[in-house]
């Protein structure tokens, strides 16, 4: 740290990312990305926008909004965009937690991240011991409410009955429902937006299109609501998703019956994961995600991680004591779930 740092940042946890590393190839199943490509047409569309390059992008993201606006039935005033959702959860966070934030104790990292470079009071509420959200201590928080649906690293679903009930107890507060991972099965809350103007729905390109490089997130709110993370948008950077970006979040849009394929994939090959891993004597939670949340019966959770990474296959565990026994795996292609069951068995062998 310099001695010129604003004494406020001093203090800063920052984020930690899930590791990228270059030594060697991995089969990486610990930052919840796709396992397929991009098409042809998404690749073109990128190319020919590199060519413009020269110009700032659409600080409106007019074609983009619009392109979200046809495909979830929305009116375009209610739609936002930004950098990745996490930048959408920064301006989120800005904008509504001038009262405190709330939002379960296990959940995405940023959230506890974000509410500290802001300096917003947060209320982290515990998980119940089988790891499902329990709403009761969300009514009347007056403050911004924060859950993931599903969660992460849970993997679990709140219905969408619960987060209407979220909504009726809260109306003075923004409830965000964080729907990164709602595409592997899950029921997305978005309907409920014609009722309530509290609500505010995140999503992203990064897990289920394949777009986790590109940065692109986009979210689903009252005009009211998408009119403030605007006027923090042009307070902060007016160009947050780039023209390459747009092309090609555009063009992924235009053949969507891709990610919806690519999806139902990703959901059989969970299937298989979850029931080789009950087979080798893993528990595991009921996972709507394209990962899934797995505890070994003789192996440690740091251990399984280690061991796992000796052979070239990467997952993500978390050190916090209630999860520590667990590892988040990244649901990939086919090929890598067996080569992943391949060698826990492999490491369970050894053990004995
Ligand atoms: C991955 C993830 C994000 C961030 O996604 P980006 O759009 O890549 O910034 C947000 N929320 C949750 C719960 C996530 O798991």
């Amino acid at each position: 740290m310099s001695t010129f740092l604003n004494a406020r940042y001093a203090d800063l946890e920052e984020y930690t990312p899930g590791e990228q590393p270059r030594d060697r190839r991995y089969i990486k199943l610990n930052t919840n990305e796709s396992p397929f490509p991009l098409s042809e047409a998404v690749v073109k569309a990128v190319a020919t926008a590199a060519s413009n390059l020269r110009l700032y992008s659409d600080p409106t993201c007019h074609a983009l909004k619009k392109a979200l606006a046809d495909r979830y039935q929305v009116p375009a005033d209610c739609v936002f965009v930004g950098n990745g959702s996490d930048d959408i959860l920064n301006f989120a966070f800005m904008a509504f937690g001038g009262n405190g934030v709330v939002y379960p104790s296990i959940s995405y990292g940023f959230y506890r991240v974000f509410a500290n470079l802001h300096g917003i009071p947060a209320t982290e509420i515990p998980l119940l011991p089988d790891f499902s959200i329990d709403i009761t201590p969300y009514r009347n928080a007056h403050r911004l409410v924060v859950i993931a649906n599903p969660n992460a690293p849970t993997g679990l679903l709140l219905p969408v009955s619960q987060i209407e009930i979220l909504l009726q107890q809260n109306p003075d507060s923004v409830v965000l429902i964080d729907e990164a991972y709602i595409d592997f099965g899950g029921e997305s809350c978005l309907p409920l937006l014609k009722q309530y103007e509290n609500l505010l729905v995140v999503r992203t390109f990064s897990k289920s299109r394949s777009l986790a490089g590109a940065r692109l997130g986009f979210a689903f709110g009252s005009p009211a609501v998408i009119a403030d993370l605007e006027k923090l948008k042009y307070s902060t950077n007016p160009y947050n998703v780039n023209s390459l970006t747009q092309a090609a979040g555009l063009a992924t849009l235009q053949e969507d019956g891709i990610c919806f394929a690519n999806c139902c994939r990703i959901i059989e090959n969970r299937e298989y994961t979850v029931s080789a891993l009950s087979s080798l004597g893993f528990t595991l939670t009921d996972s709507k995600a394209n990962f899934v949340f797995a505890k070994s019966d003789r192996l440690s959770g740091e251990d399984v991680y280690r061991r796992l990474r000796e052979k070239g296959i990467l997952v993500r565990h978390f050190n916090r004591p209630e999860i520590a026994d667990y590892t988040r795996i990244t649901i990939g292609s086919r090929t890598e779930m067996e080569a992943l069951v391949t060698a826990l068995r492999e490491l369970l062998e050894d053990e004995t």
